[in-house]
């Protein structure tokens, strides 16, 4: 049975894993990318924290040893169901079983100009990208004399209350305390303002009541400006407008807002449900489909009970469905009933600033540095390769000790900075 998984985040690289080695299965990973991505840690490579080669893994030396399992380096365009093939920008592949693994693409709603005016934070390239941008606008600021300009220059609006929001906000913030006064003596009159807009009350909505109010309250003692129950409605003119009518001046507005599920051509619109997710059965199988699978981020299950209205945007819940998938397409080669699908709950947790975070346990919630030490240990150890881990520890360690990281790097060409 050959299986072409498109995809290799948490949910595909999870189910192509547990098919090493399984005889009756070949196994294709396709991807647009050729490394898998630690996604929790980018908000650490766009504040010159960490490197992004800490947190990204060539799928080749992942896939090592693995003697049925080929990687494909190939974005997918369109799936022909009724002939069993995938169209790719490098070729045609055909399938027994195919399993959509793209997870999710930034949301503009539609919003032209913000989404022109805007930076993502989805990629590794967006994460370099912002880091760029805010090192060259900071050397922009200490040749510029025009006050006005100068605050353009400096001000850092972030959208999004959610985990990516706040962390960001959280570690410019601190940023700004440690750093720039002694990268930048010259700025000494100078002071820039970190803006988060949220459109809902709360920072950290899906979180605990506990973990939004520390977040709230750390946030603002750092110096961060919370702009809470307002949407941005656009960015243009170097400004950031607020649908209470005010006005951010700056040049860097983070997005990071929301998103929606990357789009697959060919198949039927009647299947996709909230978010463009793709409907699927309990065993995560496309719905009108019976060779078709989808997992992770893009796919929207109602069939778990405990999930009615589907499960949240998660890693677990793409490593958990990667396993489970793996499993039961074993099931099937050895004519097996399947498992349905139940998601396990381990809790979710974000990083505020230096050593505090707040932790959602099913059951209780902590917060402060017990918390940042769990965060730590669960960022830390699912990161790929041992190297990888040894190194994002000193980078870190190196960073939080010295509160002065040496990764600021302008390293891209001009032309793409804007
Ligand atoms: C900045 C950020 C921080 C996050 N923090 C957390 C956190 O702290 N905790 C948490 O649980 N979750 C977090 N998440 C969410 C988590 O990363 C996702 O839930 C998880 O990555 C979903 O896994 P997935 O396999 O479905 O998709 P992804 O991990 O997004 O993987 C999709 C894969 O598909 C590939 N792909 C996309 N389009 C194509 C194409 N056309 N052709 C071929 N390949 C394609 C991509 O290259 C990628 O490798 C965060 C996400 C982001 C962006």
């Amino acid at each position: 049975m050959k299986v072409v998984i498109v995809g290799g985040g948490f949910a595909g690289i999870n189910l192509a894993k547990r098919l090493a080695n399984k005889k009756e299965i070949e196994v294709l990973l396709v991807d647009k990318h050729n490394y898998h991505l630690f996604a929790p840690l980018l908000y650490q490579v766009a504040t010159s924290f960490i490197e992004a080669s800490n947190i990204s893994y060539p799928f080749r030396k992942m896939l090592q040893g693995r003697k049925n399992t080929r990687f494909y380096h190939g974005a997918l365009q369109e799936v022909k169901p009724e002939e069993n093939i995938i169209v790719t920008d490098h070729g045609t592949i055909s399938y027994d079983v195919l399993v959509l693994a793209l997870g999710t693409v930034t949301n503009y709603f539609g919003l032209e100009s913000l989404e022109k005016n805007s930076m993502p934070m989805k990629t590794i390239d967006d994460a370099l990208r912002i880091r760029n941008h805010m090192l060259v606008n900071m050397e922009k600021v200490t040749r510029e004399t025009d006050e006005k300009e100068r605050e353009k220059l400096m001000n850092i609006v972030i959208t999004g209350g959610g985990p990516t929001g706040v962390e960001l906000a959280g570690m410019i913030a601190e940023m700004g305390k440690h750093i720039v006064k002694k990268d930048y003596p010259e700025l000494t009159s100078v002071r820039g303002n970190v803006y988060l807009v949220s459109s809902g009350e709360e920072l950290l909505g899906s979180m605990s009541e506990t973990a939004s109010t520390e977040a709230m309250h750390h946030l603002t003692k750092l110096g961060v400006h919370v702009k809470s129950g307002v949407a941005v409605k656009d960015c243009i003119d170097s400004k950031v407008i607020l649908s209470n009518g005010e006005e951010l001046p700056t040049q860097t507005h983070i997005w990071a807002a929301g998103v929606t599920a990357c789009p697959v051509p060919g198949l039927p619109e009647d299947i996709l449900g909230r978010g463009k997710r793709i409907q699927v059965d309990g065993f995560n199988k496309v719905k009108g489909t019976h060779n078709i699978y989808a997992i992770g981020d893009i796919s929207l299950m109602t069939a778990d009970e405990e999930y009615p209205e589907g499960h949240p945007q998660l890693a677990q819940v793409a490593i958990q469905q990667g396993s489970l998938l793996a499993k039961n397409l074993v099931s099937i080669t050895k004519n097996e009933e399947m498992k349905p699908f139940a998601y396990s709950n381990k809790g979710s947790m974000a990083i505020i600033s230096k050593y505090r975070a707040v932790v959602d346990l099913p059951k209780f919630s902590f917060t402060g540095y017990f918390a940042w030490l769990t965060w730590l240990m669960i960022h830390i150890f699912p990161l790929a390769g041992f190297t990888n881990k040894v190194k994002t520890i000193v980078n870190w360690m190196m960073s939080f000790f010295t509160n002065d990281p040496s990764l600021r790097l302008i390293l891209r060409d001009k032309a793409e900075l804007r």
